[in-house]
């Protein structure tokens, strides 16, 4: 049974070295999360599968990796340094601070109930920068609040060194950051984060098709490589359109307190090249965009062979790593009765998923053969390159079956004193708790087999 509430993977997260509150030991900064050794496996391996799924499997997209600290001028472009706000309501009588949109009843503190509430602000949700020796202080750049706009502002960079006709496109994974004003659920609304988005350009007109089609291969993602079952994901439509959207949906995670948006799927039309362009004059842009008198470069596409030029439009897909991986815990972790009054946490990752592929286990610490036999098992699997072997020597075989459970190590295996007389080890399967025999030699491969399974 998948986690009953938030509170039982905080608690995993901490105890078990995946997530630790941000600057805690001086009392915490709100929204911000350190990723401990299992957290940077676990987001590392989630990373991989992303990409490997929108790059390596590909031949359409191309990888980008854009700088943090980014011009103003991009956000002014973008509509996000006048739009990018959030309407914001304070509770006179206890001071809570919430975003009107999110309220549960917008006449009412979500806090206390009270009725006293100020009108709503709108909350620059940018954090911006002084960057460099200004004598003043005042704001010349931002940390950027979504990956997105770099890659529009790329676009040419990326389209002029390879190879690529429409459609085709770019993605990036990075941190973004976002000055939230309630951030809540843990990890589900943090104020620094990380975004893979992919924004595929195509041929106006292709648009529609396109945006249904990633809609699908993206839905298959989160089932096929998450391992998330289909019932627990949904599509919700946007009722409200942002400015610059022609279509969104977002992909929902049933988290234990409800379904949640764990992913935004956008149809943005000609909206971001046709507002950072230069010569906009010289195209039919259909979005509504804002005059640009600043920016040094053609964002169009033409076609060698009809000799047409023109402003692509977009589909996105943008998803937060940190969120995505939550909902893979929520959905993974697992409480088992064992009898006998006794119980288990097991966290059922997809093995390739798993931040530590296998634990090799000496059954006795003391005798210097097993633990040698170990050291070897763990350098050939280690030269598998599947990602982490620990080495577990502590002798003691129940905490280390329990410690690994509760990290979703794949198997575990055992070299006893029969190893030593017939050169077999035990693997013991963390769902099912199965223990089979195999000889060491046969090892790397079975293991391979169980982590591409
Ligand atoms: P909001 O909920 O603030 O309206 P949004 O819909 O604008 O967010 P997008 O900008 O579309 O979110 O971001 C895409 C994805 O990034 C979301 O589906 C989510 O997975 C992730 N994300 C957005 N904001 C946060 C955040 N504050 N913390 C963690 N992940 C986030």
């Amino acid at each position: 049974m998948p986690a009953k509430n938030i509170n039982d993977i905080v608690s995993l997260c901490k105890r078990r070295g995946f997530i630790f509150p941000g600057s805690e030991i001086y009392g915490g900064l709100g929204g911000t999360y350190d990723y401990g050794p299992y957290g940077v496996e676990l987001m590392k391996n989630i990373r991989d599968s992303w990409w490997n799924a929108m790059v390596y499997q590909r031949d359409d997209v191309e990888g980008l990796d854009a700088a943090q600290i980014t011009n103003r001028l991009l956000w002014k472009y973008s509509g996000h340094e006048a739009g990018f706000s959030d309407p914001l309501v304070e509770c006179k009588k206890c001071k809570t601070r919430m975003r009107q949109d999110k309220m549960a009843d917008q006449t009412k503190c979500d806090a206390c109930g009270s009725g006293d509430l100020t009108e709503p602000r709108a909350y620059q949700l940018m954090m911006g920068l002084s960057v460099g020796a200004t004598a003043d202080g005042a704001i010349n750049a931002y940390l950027r609040p979504e990956t997105a706009t770099t890659i529009f502002t790329n676009f040419k960079n990326v389209l002029d060194s390879t190879p690529h006709k429409l459609p085709f496109g770019i993605v990036q994974i990075g941190r973004v950051f976002r000055n939230e004003i309630s951030p809540r659920g843990f990890v589900f609304r943090m104020r620094e984060f990380e975004q893979a988005e992919l924004q595929y350009f195509v041929r106006p007109g292709d648009d529609e098709e396109q945006f249904n089609d990633w809609k699908a291969t993206r839905l298959q993602w989160w089932i096929e490589q998450l391992g998330i079952p289909a019932e627990k994901l949904r599509f919700l439509p946007h009722e409200k359109l942002a400015h610059y959207a022609k279509a969104a949906e977002d992909i929902e995670y049933e988290f234990p307190d409800g379904f949640d948006e764990v992913e935004g799927i956008h149809n943005r039309a000609d909206f971001d090249l046709g507002s950072h362009t230069k010569s906009q004059k010289e195209f039919d842009i259909k979005a509504a965009v804002m005059e640009n008198t600043d920016s040094t470069a053609k964002l169009s596409f033409s076609d060698p062979q009809t000799g047409e030029n023109f402003i692509p439009y977009v589909i996105e897909t943008s998803l937060g790593t940190n969120r995505t991986m939550f909902a893979v815990m929520c959905e993974a972790y697992t409480e088992e009765d064992l009898g006998d009054d006794k119980s288990r946490v097991v966290l059922k990752l997809k093995p390739r998923l798993a931040p530590v592929k296998a634990a090799v286990i000496p059954l006795a610490r003391n005798v210097p053969e097993l633990v040698a036999r170990a050291d070897e098992l763990v350098v050939d699997l280690r030269k598998l390159g599947i990602g982490r072997i620990e080495m577990e020597n502590s002798g003691n075989i129940g905490k280390n079956y329990r410690r690994h459970d509760e990290i979703g190590t794949p198997v575990c295996i055992t070299v006893d004193h029969q190893t030593l007389e017939d050169g077999t080890v035990t693997l013991r399967h963390r769902d099912t708790m199965a223990q089979e025999r195999i000889a060491i030699a046969a090892v790397p491969a079975r293991l391979m087999e169980i982590v591409n399974g």
